[in-house]
Order: C-alpha cells, then structure tokens, then sequence
C-alpha cells in the first residue's frame, strides 16, 4: 500500500499501483486473479474518489451509507463519464432507504431480513442481491444467522429477486480468525448453488480467497487511511 496520511486524496497511479499489489497478493495464494472481483470501497473518502477509482480500472463501487451513496453517484453525473459505475449497497440498511437508492445501486449486498426482501420486490423487481450472513453472532455486524440465511434466500427468491450469492463481514481480530466463518459461509454458498461469495477486506483477502471468496471489498487497501467520519 502507498503511504498516505488520513484525508489525503491518492492519485490515479497510487490507485493503479495498490490494485496491482492487491491482484498479485491473490496471485500468490495461487488463485487466478482474474476470478476474483475488487470492489472498491469508497465510504468516508471524499466525493472525488469515485472517480479516481473508476480511473484506475476499478467500476464496483462500494458505500455503507444511502446519504453518501445519493451524493457521491450525484457528483459524478456532473462529468461525462467514460466507464458506468456499478454501485454496491453495503451498510445496514433501512427499508426506508430503498426508495431514494431503487435508482442507483446495482447489487444490494447486504439483504439480512425479510421486510427488506419485501422492500426490495416492491421498488426493484428482479433486484440483484446477496444475503449477508454475520459470521461471528456479534449484533452490531449485521446480517442473518447461518441457520435463518436457507430461508431467506427461498424467500427472495420466491419474491422474483435475483439472489447471487452470500456476504460476510469478518469479525475484529486477526485475518486467521476470520477463517471459520469464511469457511461456513462458502460451504452454505456451495449448498445453495449460489455462485458469489463476498468475503474479505484489507486486512483478510488473502484468507478470503484462500477459502473460496469471488469477490473481496477494499478501501484502505486501495486508498490509504480513511479519514474520521464528518471530515469528508
Ligand atoms: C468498510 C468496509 C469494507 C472495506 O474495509 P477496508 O478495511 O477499508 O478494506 C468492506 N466491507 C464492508 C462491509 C465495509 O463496511
């Protein structure tokens, strides 16, 4: 990773650079990089970013929160812009967030309720999802149990959406100790047929990959420090 100092805004090449650092990192886990999609993940970094990264070859754009979604998809649409984003909803999400977002997001991966199913097949008919899954049982994380995420895959589907796969934020600690829980969820992917698997961020990818992930979300990894909160 460049260094960068928290609120520095990295350049194209520093962007570049981190991305063929990331893509050689999984290189050497033995996984063909090409199998394995980056989704740059944009939240706190200023509304520039977005543009940066679709500069440097990265079009998955990642947010935690609909307001910074709306503004940063919005400073964009100011310019022409050579390559279409695809914006990834990552944060908890409110049912009442669905409507001013229905636009904008292209995979909703953080679906971990029902009443979001239901959201969902009312305002984006056929809306391509993943199922998060909270794979250390702590409340703040988000996400469905293991045991209720069978049926509420069956409900989205049921309810017309387009059900690709499951995510999983790791819990704090060391990338080792995300391993069991990277595991399980690639198992109950593999036995609901479901093809992606968005697991791994920064500090885990590469035992992301190991276990299976198509699909790791990086901020710090590709922009340097985020800056606190507010500052952005
Ligand atoms: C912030 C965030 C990321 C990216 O985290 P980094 O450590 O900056 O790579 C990935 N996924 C989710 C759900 C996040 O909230």
């Amino acid at each position: 990773m460049s260094p960068g100092t928290p609120g520095s805004t990295p350049s194209v090449a520093d962007v570049r650079a981190n991305l063929a650092a990331i893509r050689e990192r999984i290189r050497s886990t033995g996984h063909d990089p090409d199998a394995v999609a980056v989704l740059a993940v944009t939240k706190a970094f200023g509304p520039e970013i977005a543009r940066i990264a679709l500069a440097a070859g990265l079009p998955d754009l990642g947010e935690n929160y609909a307001q910074e979604l709306v503004a940063k998809d919005e400073e964009l649409r100011t310019q022409t812009l050579a390559v279409e984003p695809t914006w990834h909803f990552l944060g908890r999400l409110q049912t009442n967030k669905v409507r001013v977002l229905a636009p904008i997001v292209g995979l909703w991966q953080s679906v971990d309720r029902v009443e979001l199913v239901r959201q969902l097949a009312a305002r984006v008919p056929h809306a391509a999802i993943l199922v998060q899954v909270n794979l250390s049982g702590e409340e703040q994380k988000g996400g469905c149990s293991f045991a209720a995420a069978p049926a509420l895959v069956g409900a989205a589907q049921d309810a017309g959406l387009d059900v690709q796969g499951l995510m999983g934020v790791a819990p704090a600690g060391s990338a080792e100790a995300a391993r069991p829980g990277f595991q399980r969820l690639v198992a109950l992917a593999d036995e609901l047929d479901l093809p992606q698997r968005s697991l791994g961020m920064s500090n885990d990818f590469e035992v992301a990959v190991e276990e299976g992930s198509t699909m790791i979300r990086i901020g710090r990894g590709l922009f340097g420090p985020r800056p606190p909160r507010g500052s952005a």
